[in-house]
């Protein structure tokens, strides 16, 4: 590390280490090879998987800050290091779905592979104990996490990141079938899009690919035990990195 000495582990997630750094306004987040899915009830350590979602998470949120949308990203550091401003984040997990997958499947009587349009936007309350439950507008007015201009900004924002990264996925034959993404407050009170984007938040099918195994390159392959994860988010990076300028290296 160059522009900044490390400082104390501030928080240990599933996939990320966030240090503070001895600049205020800085902190630095370390991709971990650990995969975990249903609530960590299922782990594995899959070598190689950090920096991938690194490499993977700088390519696009370097392409949302492109396409106007604030993130807490300032650039990598090395492989698996990043720098990112110092957020509060909001305990809300936005989710945005183009086809149905996943939980909705299980949850309403919607056949997998939908096409939903338009989007269909789900926020969830961040809490592991609890299980991460669906929100209603009501239950997160009740919550008292963010005003009615703050919800609009948080969905507007969330709408916003579906399109550029729709976009930017289909330019590489990819289908963005949904994904989640965590919001913060920046210092000057903005809220910006923070924590990760990558095959372990985002579901990708291979559009050239119809069978419907064959054609996951996300964390489904590891959530449902397919094989070749890693392989996987390889090829999403492989990809995106065709078509997006090399990531900056924070100094
Ligand atoms: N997701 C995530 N973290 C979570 C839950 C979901 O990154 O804790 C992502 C998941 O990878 C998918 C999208 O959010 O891209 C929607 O997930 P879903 O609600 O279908 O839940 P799942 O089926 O993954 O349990």
């Amino acid at each position: 590390m160059t522009a900044f000495s490390l400082g104390a582990l501030l928080y240990e997630g599933k996939a990320k280490r966030i240090y503070a750094t001895d600049q205020d306004d800085l902190v630095a987040v370390e991709f971990k090879d650990d995969a975990t899915a249903f609530n960590a009830l299922k782990k594995a350590h899959l070598a190689g998987k950090g920096e991938l979602n690194c490499r993977i998470s700088a390519l696009l949120f370097e392409h949302l800050i492109r396409c106007g949308i604030p993130t807490h990203y300032l650039g990598v550091v090395d492989a698996t290091w990043m720098a990112v401003r110092p957020v509060r984040v909001i305990p809300v997990e936005v989710v945005v779905r183009n086809v149905a997958a996943g939980s909705l499947c299980k949850q309403l009587p919607i056949a997998a592979g939908t096409v939903l349009e338009p989007p269909l936007l789900d926020l969830y309350y961040k809490d592991d104990a609890l299980g991460d439950p669906l929100l209603t507008e009501a239950r997160l007015e009740r919550l008292g996490l963010l005003t009615p201009e703050q919800r609009q900004r948080l969905g507007d924002l969330a709408l916003q990141v579906n399109g550029a990264l729709r976009s930017l996925f289909a330019r590489v034959g990819l289908e963005l079938v949904d994904f989640k993404i965590e919001l913060g407050f920046s210092a000057e009170g903005a809220i910006v899009v923070a924590d990760e984007i990558s095959p372990d938040t985002c579901r990708l099918w291979d559009l050239q690919v119809n069978d419907p195994q064959d054609r996951i390159l996300d964390k489904d392959r590891f959530r449902q035990d397919l094989g070749g994860v890693v392989e996987a988010y390889g090829e999403v990076f492989k990809r995106v990195q065709g078509v997006c300028p090399e990531a900056g290296v924070y100094r």
